[in-house]
């Protein structure tokens, strides 16, 4: 028994080392399944060496905004969309230049929201 363990360690060692030298880092977090350190490769894929697969971190910021974000972009894509157009409507008929002036100014707010959000996605 001690031994097998002892055989499994030293090659996770080894894989270890080759993984660094092939440029991948060492992270803080480690695996849910084993608790071995998680490496981070070139590609930006997160690998536990010792279950010899690819990890998802939900918990890194970017694992969070890949998985998390676009759902919540598309969301407020559309509320925006309907808000100007609603926006749109006031701006017909509105006659007073102080609320044509407020409309116009949050137009141009839903707007800039609409040109961030279409940025992040793409
Ligand atoms: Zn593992």
């Amino acid at each position: 028994m001690l031994n097998m363990e002892g055989r499994i360690l030293e090659s996770n060692v080894k894989k270890m080392a080759e993984a660094l030298k092939a440029g991948a880092t060492m992270l803080e977090e480690s695996c849910p399944q084993c608790s071995s350190p998680l490496f981070k490769l070139p590609s930006g894929e997160i690998y536990c060496l010792t279950c010899n697969r690819r990890v998802i971190l939900v918990k890194s910021d970017e694992e969070a905004l890949e998985t998390g974000t676009p759902a919540a972009l598309n969301l407020l894509e559309e509320t925006l969309v309907k808000k100007l157009l609603e926006l749109e409507q006031k701006i017909r008929v509105e006659e007073d230049t102080k609320n044509l002036q407020n409309h116009l100014n949050l137009t141009l707010s839903y707007l800039e929201a609409l040109e961030k959000i279409r940025r992040i996605k793409r």
